[in-house]
């Protein structure tokens, strides 16, 4: 029988098992105590003094962007190589948004291209309120130096740490906050861990941390501090601001709370993963994910990028056909129609062009096998012979 080796896929053990089951018999499968509990642990593993767990890391990013007040008017920045979920989260606030250029080898947002972009804009009088700088493959991006031009330009940093769950920088986990107001983590089945679907937004910040809380259940509160009028009654509550239901359920988060508990296994795989793939590769016309040295990757995804003149479709095929389910993160956002119809031209971020034109992402996860992986090298040896 054929079989496909998927880029990334989840681990799930019998304690993850047992942990929804538990929340399935117990009295509450939505707002109970799995939720909080799961928040205090990623806030504990992060570093970070406040959690809002809801349905995904999109929600997240939504909420965050409104607690920092973006709205009509305002501009966001972000990343072309990333999901374009880190750019509609501007969109769902009725805010603009533009793409500031990577970095040629690690497909981060480029701090150079960020500044000379901010010193054009100020002239235009068009800065960004909030700037979304996204981990790629689990890497932190230069955070201090994108926070110094924060200060100086006045603008709001939203981390998005989807792919970074666990990562380090420069001696502190990405979401401890010492450099941005909000870092928001993807549970997403692909991710580091997972809650089947799922997202946490974390903040150094109570009052960024309420109002997204509060925006996550329909903008009702139940605080009578925050109510215009003294409560009618126990049962009361107010809808004070226009907000969704992007709860996450007590299952998933017990599922996320249990997978937690292995993160450090789980990173601790994927860097031997990523070891076995630069020895086994060595030589090959291939650039390779280049090493973090001020901390840790997460190691979410292992990108290949190809050598000219190879063809990424030829050995992107070839990896198909042989049953490896390679992928490509990402098409820069702006090249999406939807973004195209906004007057977004081909050319607007060289690099990120030219990063998407050359990448392929290996399989990469916690319990890909020796064997298996053995088999993504030896195929791609033979593609590329
Ligand atoms: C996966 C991902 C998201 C969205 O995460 P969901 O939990 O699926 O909503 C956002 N940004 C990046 C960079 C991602 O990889």
């Amino acid at each position: 029988m054929s079989r496909t080796i998927p880029y990334g896929r989840q681990a799930i053990d019998e304690d993850d098992i047992e942990a929804v089951v538990q929340v399935l018999r117990s009295d509450f499968l939505t707002q109970g105590p799995a939720v909080p509990a799961f928040e205090r642990a990623v806030a504990a593993h992060c570093g970070a003094r406040h959690a809002v767990a809801v349905n995904s890391a999109t929600s997240a990013l939504h909420l965050a962007c409104m607690a920092l007040g973006v709205g009509p008017g305002d501009i966001v920045w972000t990343s072309p190589v990333t999901f374009v979920a880190s750019a509609n989260c501007a969109l769902y606030c009725g805010a603009r948004i533009d793409f500031v250029d990577v970095d040629p080898e690690t497909g981060n947002l480029s701090v150079d291209a960020l500044a000379a972009k901010l010193a054009e804009a100020r002239r235009h009088n068009r800065l960004p309120k909030v700037v979304i700088p996204v981990h790629l493959c689990g890497r932190s991006c230069d955070m201090a130096r994108i926070h110094a031009l924060g200060l100086e330009y006045g603008f709001r940093i939203v981390e998005d740490a989807s792919h970074a769950i666990g990562a380090i920088h420069e001696g502190g986990p990405v979401g401890d906050g010492r450099y941005s107001d909000i870092t928001v983590f993807s549970f997403h089945p692909v991710k580091i861990i997972t809650s089947g679907e799922g997202g946490m937004a974390v903040t150094r910040d109570a009052a960024l941390a309420r109002s997204m809380d509060r925006l996550r259940s329909h903008g009702i509160t139940r605080d009578p501090a925050e109510m215009t009028q003294a409560p009618d009654g126990p049962w009361y509550y107010q809808q004070i601001e226009l907000g969704y239901n992007y709860r996450l359920t007590d299952l998933h988060a017990a599922l996320g709370f249990a997978q937690l508990r292995r993160i450090e296994a789980f990173i601790a795989a994927r860097h031997r993963v990523a070891a076995r793939y630069a020895k086994a590769l060595e030589g090959l016309p291939l650039h390779l994910p280049p090493e973090v040295t001020d901390g840790r990757s997460a190691l979410h995804l292992y990108p290949i990028r190809l050598s000219a003149p190879l063809s990424r479709r030829q050995v992107f095929e070839g990896l198909r056909q042989r049953g490896i389910g390679v992928n490509v993160h990402y098409i820069p956002v702006y090249l999406q129609p939807y973004y195209a119809a906004m007057g977004f031209q081909p050319g607007h971020c060289p690099n990120a062009e030219r990063y998407y034109a050359a990448a392929i992402s290996l399989p990469m996860y916690a319990t890909l096998s020796e064997s298996d992986q053995a088999w993504v090298v030896a195929a791609l040896k033979e593609v590329l012979a």
